[in-house]
């Protein structure tokens, strides 16, 4: 597909190359041809001025030689006009290249993002309607068993519909100018927001949230900065023991500001540190774990927010140790 309109805008290119160099070309040759006969009328008024009406002895404007010159321009031009065609119908090409590979880049990743989906979609999809299938068939189905079967589908709906929102969520913030709405919010506000929303999962573990933020302000997107510390957060709860304290900092240099979230949790292995930002990735430790839920999209998610803020994530881990999560917003 790529191939074809790489020619396609090949052409095009070479079409409107080819139609400057000729207009210019016809410019030029009129120009030319123009001054070649301003400059013979010229020769014959000065040789009639010189030799009167002598016509035996006058010398005569080489009229041939005129129309060779004419002629010789004419072949210079179709050769540099050749050279012309030919050295940009390469360039074109390559240029043609060049402006199609961010499309290509794009639509790749859309394929995959929908070819990603899709198979996390079907997988919990394929039990829930086998499970009511088995069920449906058995003949000595009681209402108890029944009652069990519909809350444990109800569960399956419910991890479905959470995926489903943060697959919606993702797109939303893969579209270029989705939120566009940039104010000055002070960083406490952000981190008052994101804690109230972790709370009743921190309260449940009973971990301790502590902070120690400087008076500081950012200029982003505030639900959107919201969305990226809860989601921070919501993994420093989610892969802490109970009882554990997580701390929320914040530091200032010259040129950067960062607010960095430490937990003391499981932590990371070196093997799965550079693949967390994945979609749908999650490390062993946490998919063994089956009370820790998630589809690995939560951190995509982080990583897309930071982006539309030109902020980067660092991650220090260690495992067994704990983790830390810094977003690091230039000034
Ligand atoms: P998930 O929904 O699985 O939490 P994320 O994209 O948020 O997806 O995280 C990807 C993976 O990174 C997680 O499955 C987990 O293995 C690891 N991870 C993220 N945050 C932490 C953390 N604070 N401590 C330990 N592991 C983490």
């Amino acid at each position: 597909m790529f191939n074809r309109a790489r020619l396609k805008l090949t052409v095009w290119y070479l079409l409107i190359i080819t139609f400057i160099s000729l207009f210019f070309s016809l410019v030029i040759y009129s120009l030319i041809s123009h001054e070649v006969d301003r400059f013979a009328q010229a020769q014959r008024f000065r040789i009639q001025r010189q030799f009167g009406n002598n016509f035996f002895t006058m010398p005569i404007v080489d009229e041939q030689l005129i129309k060779e010159t004419k002629y010789r321009l004419i072949l210079n031009l179709i050769v540099v006009n050749g050279g012309i065609i030919l050295i940009s119908g390469a360039l074109a090409y390559f240029l043609a290249e060049k402006t199609l590979q961010p499309i290509q880049e794009m639509v790749d990743e859309q394929n995959r993002f929908i070819s990603d989906s899709s198979h996390e979609l079907r997988t919990p999809l394929t039990s829930l309607k086998s499970a009511l299938e088995v069920n449906l068939r058995d003949k000595h189905l009681t209402l108890k068993d029944a009652k069990t079967l519909i809350s444990e589908s109800i569960n399956d709906v419910n991890r479905l519909q959470s995926l489903s929102d943060e697959l919606l969520q993702l797109a939303q913030y893969q579209k270029p100018n989705g939120h566009t709405k940039f104010e000055k919010i002070f960083i406490s506000k952000i981190i008052e927001a994101t804690i109230s929303k972790t709370k009743p999962l921190a309260d449940k573990k009973a971990i301790r949230i502590h902070t120690t933020l400087q008076p500081l302000s950012v200029f982003g997107n505030f639900y959107g900065l919201i969305e990226l510390f809860t989601i921070l957060l919501d993994n420093a709860i989610k892969y802490s023991p109970p009882k554990k304290t997580i701390t929320i900092s914040t530091q200032k240099t010259n040129k950067t500001m960062e607010i960095s979230i430490k937990d003391c949790g499981i932590g990371i292995s070196n093997t799965d540190l550079p693949h967390i930002f994945d979609r749908f990735y999650r490390a062993d430790s946490a998919r063994s774990k089956e009370t820790v839920n998630g589809y690995g999209l939560g951190l995509s998610i982080a990583k897309k927010i930071a982006d539309i803020h030109h902020a980067s994530i660092i991650v220090k881990s260690q495992l067994g140790k704990g983790s830390t999560f810094s977003v690091i917003f230039q000034l």
